[in-house]
């Protein structure tokens, strides 16, 4: 049993010497990615219902490998947030998607996105001074304080040290805080008094539930409960289907984001983005 157990050992550490050295590819061929032009932003509608007018939008990045071809982000963000390559690469992501809302204000006028939400990881936001860089790029890039939204998860929030002062700071320039995917962690609802939050994204496990047979949507019905008595904007994530979000309507909520409605595009398809205009 013991040369057994000795042997699974070794396995067990081959397979993460393997993977090691896996993500240390990845991060090297990401921090060239930085330099050259295989980086790029997609863009998510955040749409009002039932008409699925277009309120905002969601910054989602893509990495095209040029021997690998795509690579989704599930996969590389890990990597860069234990490198801390997230840092300079969060930086790039926040001026290009604060560039391209400035840009679709001239483009669009008053049918421009009227938040452009940005997602920030947990070491990003552990870094001293991040609210300052966040001050610095709106001033960069001439964008409304209010027209940005940093989207944040309770984990990263929880990470400790500074990050709550820094999201606090943050807040106090103007900038919108949504919570992601809301209802997953593990103090969800304590977070909400500590922590300023603007929006509360219901992660999509939730709004999955909505449709079972028989399941009411207990939970979805409630966080929409706790964001009106809270003053915070509820949107319903990855809403696949027009029943689910016949009922998410029917329940009261007012925002969505999801296939159903959109997938997430290139910047030059928001301007040309035309809700479906079936109802749902
Ligand atoms: P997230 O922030 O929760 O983003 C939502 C994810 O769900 C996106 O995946 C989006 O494409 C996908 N999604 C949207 N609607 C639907 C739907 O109706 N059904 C399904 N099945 N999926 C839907 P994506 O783009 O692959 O991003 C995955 C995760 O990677 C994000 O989850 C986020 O945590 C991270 N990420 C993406 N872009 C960035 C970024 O610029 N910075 C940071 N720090 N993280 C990012
Ligand atoms: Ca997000
Ligand atoms: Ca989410
Ligand atoms: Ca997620």
């Amino acid at each position: 049993a013991k040369s057994l157990g000795k042997g699974r050992h070794v396995i067990y550490h081959e397979r993460m010497d393997h993977r090691t050295a896996e993500q240390s590819r990845v991060a090297a061929d990401l921090r060239g990615a930085l330099d050259t032009d295989q980086l790029h932003l997609l863009y998510q509608p955040i749409v009002e219902m039932p008409g699925g007018e277009l309120f905002g939008v969601e910054a989602l990045i893509r990495w095209t490998h040029p021997q690998r071809g795509p690579i989704g982000p599930g996969l590389f963000i890990p990597a860069a947030e234990r490198t801390g390559l997230i840092v300079p690469l969060g930086a790039w992501i926040l001026e290009e998607a604060c560039r391209q809302a400035v840009r679709w204000r001239q483009e669009m006028g008053d049918a421009a996105p009227r938040t452009v939400t940005v997602n920030v990881s947990a070491r990003q936001l552990r870094e001293a001074g991040f609210a300052g860089e966040v001050d610095a790029v709106l001033q960069r890039t001439g964008l409304p304080a209010s027209v940005l939204t940093v989207e944040v998860t309770e984990t990263a929030v929880f990470d400790g040290g500074t990050a709550l002062d820094e999201l606090k700071a943050i807040a106090a320039l103007g900038v919108k805080i949504a919570l992601d995917d809301f209802g997953t962690g593990h103090s969800s609802l304590g977070l909400l008094r500590t922590c300023p939050a603007d929006i509360l994204k219901v992660d999509k496990s939730f709004v999955d539930d909505v449709t079972e047979n028989g399941e009411p949507a207990v939970i979805v019905a409630a966080l929409l409960t706790i964001s009106e008595g809270m003053r915070l904007r509820a949107v319903a994530e990855g809403v696949e289907t027009a029943a689910q979000a016949a009922e998410l309507h029917r329940l009261g909520y007012r925002y969505a984001q999801g296939y159903h409605y959109a997938r997430p595009m290139p910047a030059e398809a928001i301007n040309a983005y035309r809700p479906a205009g079936d109802g749902h």
